[in-house]
């Protein structure tokens, strides 16, 4: 019989060749009717026999990128007498809320004609298609259309409108559709010019500097990277130095998985990460290899990213340059604690000091984002550091529906989260809100965002913190009810938003500050909690932070500090024994010890970060951080799985875990010269230990089984890994972040999600 059926579909279906799609499959159906993006997701009207049993159909084969959450389906009575099947230009301009698509890296069908001399594309940079290319960077506003991105000023030529308007094309209605003769273009600017040109071409004479050593600024999908050859020490060396950045690790990228292989271990999980278009950068466990010391220091991985741009591939495969480089360091293009560099002028700028060469194109990037970060334990268990390209502004469902929503996240690695209906869209990386430039772009980010999903939040949640930037400014923004979280709480909160839990939990958070409800520093923390809040069943001992703040960047004073707690008066004697008053100075540690009672000077810290921090110095001589979380990182890196064994340790009243034991036991160690891969091992297992009985205590006290894991501390995977085994063989339910960091780029979401529950439960 002959029907017509409208239907409505929800999820992420524009951007990612859902209409074509829809298109095909109704002409092969032989269905009449049309399809339309609308401000919510995608239209269609399809008239002919069974028309009601095309959605069906529909959800058989979908385009790789697309997921569709909802869809609705209303038969009409009436026919319309449709006499084709069409793809409508794109109906409403309503408030919208639709899913955006990430930025996707370029597909196999496109790189083959990249690299096709045949083809009419053949290294062209920028080409793309429906399956792939720039999406959330170049988008302005919604429908996506052409119009409404950065790509509108390039006038299609014949052959892309051609393309552009055939539904049989790979290309029909690829909005960013783009070729030599109409689309971007590259230009190579070279200030010193000191570098011989062995061809003319741009990426040729990159190619080249990149070979003689040199660094070159290349304008990607999110912003600016710094580019230099990975093998090449002195080049490596250099860079640190112009970029002033001591040690911290610098990710590389390699053409193939193969070759990244060379220099990493990649398990099966770790390469279906590495190859999916997100393409993050994914920490892989070093080998011994080629690559200069000096991409990353002393911890035991490299961080490694596949190409995720034709350009990033023709860094690779250009026949100029054919395999001239194994591993290329790329790194985010930003003066140190700045946020990532968009555009062309600001990076000739800012970089003129590094970059011996800069790469830009006309394609504006109108919202930035840096490289994803994640790891995958030994368990499998994926951990973000950072989510921000491949993966925004992809929006989280929730399990439930209320009031739109907005946090503000903490100072640190910030992210801002919105709610809108039943999801939650976390904002891209913003880095350190201290910084002048990241405010700029937290706000910029914070209009698109909201005007993209149309939202206009009447909560707003922040931080408890008094003294965070992020706080101030959501205060400012004055809305009708702004609601402070505390630090822990809020990672614990983002745990339950990602897993939908509604009742009642244990949070175990590990992380290094957050301001405490006591005014005291807390970090180590067991929580009993649900999303409107929660009691502080136990947490570390408090320990003072020699200097405060400054604690946190010199691991040495917090040595001194647990020395000081677990010695007493032979604190002054041990330290000598350990080589510290050698390596720091008699001033230095004496100074030291004389500030730990004062406590303006030493505010007290349950902080877990602290005290890896402090384990770190003792056992590994991680004495300063020169970028946050070093020393528990090297620590980590020098941990022997197969050492089972632990170190004594206490639980005072039932709530506060003390390790003053572990501090004399490891010191006592160390002073026998035992393998310190050893110690760190018994150290990580000492605190899973107490960790663990500490939560089944209370557990046992309150009857709960459902357990939530987070905070930065967590980042550590032999620590996440064993944590979760143990507390699962001890009966209990264990939810951890899988979605968003368990650092503070996740608390965003937990705000909200709170701020919201909140809300919803003190109206109803
Ligand atoms: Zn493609
Ligand atoms: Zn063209
Ligand atoms: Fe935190």
């Amino acid at each position: 019989m002959v029907t017509l059926a409208k239907i409505s579909i929800r999820g992420r279906v524009q951007g990612v060749g859902f209409r074509p799609y829809v298109y095909k499959s109704a002409v092969t159906c032989g269905l009449k009717g049309y399809v339309a993006n609308t401000p919510t997701g995608v239209d269609i009207e399809v008239e002919g026999d069974n028309a009601e049993g095309f959605v069906e159909q529909l959800k058989k084969d979908t385009p790789p990128l697309c997921s569709i959450d909802e869809t609705h389906i209303e038969v009409l009575p009436l026919l319309k007498g449709y006499r084709d099947f069409t793809i409508k230009k794109s109906l409403g301009n309503s408030p919208p809320f639709t899913q955006i698509s990430p930025d996707i890296s370029i597909c196999g069908d496109c790189l083959r004609e990249l690299l096709d001399p045949n083809d009419r594309r053949y290294l062209y940079p920028f080409i793309n298609c429906t399956n792939c290319g720039p999406r959330y960077s170049i988008i302005k506003s919604v429908p996506y259309d052409r119009e409404n991105t950065t790509m509108s000023g390039f006038q299609m030529c014949e052959d892309c409108r051609g393309e552009y308007g055939n539904p049989e094309n790979r290309r029909f209605h690829a909005e960013p559709i783009a070729c030599e003769r109409c689309g971007p273009a590259l230009t190579l600017v070279l200030p010193g010019r000191k570098y011989a040109a062995a061809t003319e071409t741009p990426i040729g004479q990159v190619i080249e500097l990149l070979r003689q050593g040199g660094i070159a600024a290349i304008k990607g999908i999110g912003g600016f990277h710094l580019v230099c050859d990975a093998l090449n020490n002195d080049t490596v060396k250099r860079l640190r130095e112009r970029k002033k950045r001591q040690s911290k690790p610098f990710a590389m990228m390699a053409a193939t998985t193969d070759s990244i292989k060379e220099f990493a271990r990649v398990s099966d999980k770790e390469e279906a990460l590495l190859t999916s278009p997100r393409r993050p950068i994914v920490l892989l466990r070093k080998k011994e290899s080629a690559v200069s010391p000096l991409v990353s220091g002393h911890v035991s991985q490299h961080g490694f990213m596949l190409p995720s741009t034709p350009l990033h591939y023709l860094l690779f495969y250009h026949p100029s340059g054919l395999a001239a480089f194994k591993a290329l360091v790329v790194t985010s293009g930003n003066r140190t604690g700045e946020p990532i560099i968009t555009e062309n002028d600001e990076a000739l700028d800012k970089l003129s000091g590094v970059a011996d060469a800069f790469l830009l194109n006309d394609r504006d990037i109108h919202m930035g984002c840096d490289d994803s970060v994640v790891r995958i334990t030994e368990d499998g268990l994926p951990i973000f550091i950072r989510r921000s390209r491949g993966y925004v502004a992809e929006a989280l469902r929730l399990d439930v529906d209320g009031p739109e929503a907005l946090a503000y996240g903490g100072d640190l690695k910030n992210t801002f989260t919105l709610l809108k209906g039943h999801y939650a869209i976390p904002s891209p990386y913003h880095g350190d809100m201290e910084n002048l430039g990241t405010v700029e772009i937290f706000n910029r980010n914070l209009n698109n965002i909201s005007a993209i999903f149309g939202i206009t939040p009447a909560i707003v949640a922040c931080d408890a913190h008094p003294g965070y930037a992020a706080g101030a400014m959501a205060i400012e923004r004055n809305a009708h009810e702004t609601i402070f979280i505390q630090h822990h709480h809020a990672h614990a909160l983002s745990v339950m938003a990602e897993h939908g839990l509604s009742g009642d939990a244990v949070a175990v958070i590990l992380d290094g500050t957050g301001y405490g409800a006591d005014g005291n520093t807390w970090g180590g923390e067991f929580l009993v909690t649900n999303p409107c809040g929660f009691t502080r069943a136990g947490h570390f001992k408090y320990m003072p932070m020699p200097g405060g703040d400054k604690a946190a960047g010199e691991p040495r004073r917090m040595a001194v500090a647990y020395i000081a707690d677990a010695f007493g008066d032979r604190a002054r004697h041990v330290l000598n024994t350990l080589g510290f008053i050698e390596r720091h100075g008699e001033e230095f540690i004496d100074t030291i010890l004389r500030i730990i009672p004062i406590r303006e000077l030493s505010p007290l810290g349950s902080s877990a970060g602290r005290l890896f921090d402090a384990v770190s110095s003792i056992t590994a001589s991680a004495d300063i951080n020169t970028y946050e979380g070093q020393a528990p990182m090297e620590l980590e890196s020098i941990v022997l799985p197969w050492v089972g064994e632990s170190y004594p340790y206490g639980i005072l009243d039932g709530a506060i875990v003390d390790f003053s034991a572990t501090i004399k036991a490891i010191v006592s160690d160390v002073i026998d010269g035992v393998d310190k891969g050893r110690t760190a091992a018994m150290f990580h297992n000492t605190v899973v230990a107490a960790v663990s009985e500490m939560t089944m205590r209370i557990c046992d006290t309150t009857g709960l089984k459902d357990v939530l894991l987070s905070g930065g501390t967590f980042q550590n995977a032999y620590l996440l890994d064993n944590t979760i085994s143990r507390l699962k063989t001890l009966g209990l339910n264990v939810y951890t972040n899988e979605k968003v960091p368990c650092n503070d780029g996740g608390i965003s979401l937990g705000q909200a999600y709170g701020a919201r529950r909140l809300v919803c439960a003190q109206r109803s």
